[in-house]
């Protein structure tokens, strides 16, 4: 198959070339001419970006108080639909299971359901049951995640933490750290529990940025301490990302990652009647902190954007008007690359090889997949987005796929559009329409 007169973006350079594609893999670019009988695409005036990888989301989540109602055959067609060819998931590590036990469960969840590629990041919340890391990471297994809240289920101390992360970096993985002061978080809240301002408007006041930057910086100090690698998930405050980057000054290998919500999105949505749309952890914040996150993510030192995708049911989001009732988490799949481009390339000038970089490079490079995936290259698996950078639409849940039926930037209007997704050379979508096979996505890990 012989792609034509496409733009292809890299996080290096953008220029007009030509793809060859045999199997499931990219064997040619340049000026190509088809040779007999190939099928010609014509990507003429659009962008062909490498497919992207989201490395946080949590499709068919159980935290154990709630669950999502999707499963992996609609979050995966949701991700090829957002030009998501590649998603990077969890499996929780319950008390009392091994790695073993928590891998093969999730396993059995996806088997045959998922469309898209899939890797999987171990989040341990019983670190003595949990068994050999390095075994985990010769199992696939590209990461291990912990939570600095969320007592009692995931929270670990600070002692916990370093001896996990001293057993992340012998086996070689990069530990995912949630970055929440838990003591900060729990006073907070309980205050103004206490005081009966239990409404949805108060959810911000209850998770304060500097519990996120405390945390942060903690987990930093911690980590050189282990000599591990470490991803810090969801950074909603642009003093997180600072901590990041003068621990990076200082030697460290420190990933920072935010999500489109905390880009596009502010606290001032709390004062609505909407606000049940926009309950997550950590919370949205102010206008000052999105434009400081802006700045951060147009110099270059934000790393990755991850959805923290969780498919949660208006019912569910509803049930409560109570913030600490109100499972946490928004729909994203769907919406990562143009919310992307439209608030960023269009809108602040962000370059179309800084969003490559964030939403592809990086994130595989991170996880170890680079560049196998989040490139376009010879040999690189041909996992491509046909994106328009022109055409204009609204977004609306009810043209979205997911459990969620709601959509947290429902009736914006937004310029750009997936239009055509391939995976490892199979055309995925078309035009909106997704028809691949459930049980086609592969686990990154034995790739
Ligand atoms: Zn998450």
């Amino acid at each position: 198959m012989l792609i034509k007169n496409g733009t292809v973006v890299t996080e290096n350079e953008s220029r007009r070339c030509d793809l060859r594609i045999e199997g499931e893999r990219i064997t040619a670019m340049g000026n190509l001419d088809p040779i007999d009988g190939e099928e010609v695409l014509d990507a003429g005036g659009l962008l062909v970006l490498p497919g992207l990888i989201d490395p946080h989301l949590h499709i068919r989540l159980d935290t154990g108080i709630y669950s999502t109602p999707d499963d992996w055959e609609i979050g995966t067609r949701e991700a090829a639909l957002g030009g998501v060819t590649t998603v990077l998931d969890f499996a929780t590590q319950f008390p009392g299971q091994s790695w073993e036990q928590a891998l093969e469960a999730r396993q059995a969840e996806i088997r045959g359901k998922a469309i898209v590629d899939y890797g999987l990041h171990m989040m341990v919340t019983d670190r003595r049951a949990a068994g050999s890391f390095e075994e985990m990471a010769a199992a696939g297994v590209d990461a291990v995640k912990v939570y600095t809240t969320y007592r009692p289920n995931y929270y670990q101390d600070d002692a916990a933490l370093l001896e996990i992360m001293g057993r992340a970096a012998k086996a070689g993985l990069p530990i995912m750290l949630h970055a929440e002061n838990d003591a900060i978080v729990t006073e907070a809240t309980e205050r103004l529990l206490a005081g009966g301002d239990r409404a949805l408007r108060f959810h911000g006041r209850a998770r304060p940025e500097f519990a996120e930057v405390e945390a942060a910086h903690r987990a930093c100090f911690l980590a050189a301490e282990a000599g591990c690698v470490l991803y810090i998930v969801h950074n909603s405050s642009p003093r997180t990302v600072d901590v990041i980057e003068a621990a990076r000054r200082s030697g460290q290998v420190i990933w920072s990652e935010t999500c489109p919500q905390y880009l596009t999105l502010d606290e001032s949505v709390y004062e609505t009647s909407d606000a049940w749309r926009f309950i997550l952890q950590p919370p949205l914040r102010s206008r000052t902190a999105v434009e400081g996150l802006w700045e951060r993510v147009l110099r270059g030192t934000v790393d990755c954007l991850g959805t923290d995708h969780c498919d949660y049911s208006i019912e569910q989001k509803r049930a409560a008007d109570d913030f600490s009732k109100t499972p946490g988490g928004l729909p994203g799949l769907e919406t990562l690359l143009v919310l992307t481009y439209d608030e960023g390339v269009v809108k602040r000038g962000l370059k179309m090889e800084r969003l490559v970089a964030l939403c592809c490079a990086n994130p595989a490079r991170a996880f170890g997949l680079y560049p196998r995936k989040g490139t376009i290259a010879v040999g690189s698996d041909a996992d491509i987005v046909f994106f328009d950078p022109e055409q204009e639409w609204v977004i609306r849940a009810d043209e979205r796929v997911g459990t969620a039926r709601y959509n947290p930037w429902e009736g914006r209007k937004v310029r750009g559009r997936v239009r055509r997704v391939f995976s490892r050379g199979e055309e995925i979508v078309s035009e909106g329409e997704c028809r691949a096979e459930p049980g086609r996505g592969r686990f990154c890990g034995k790739l």
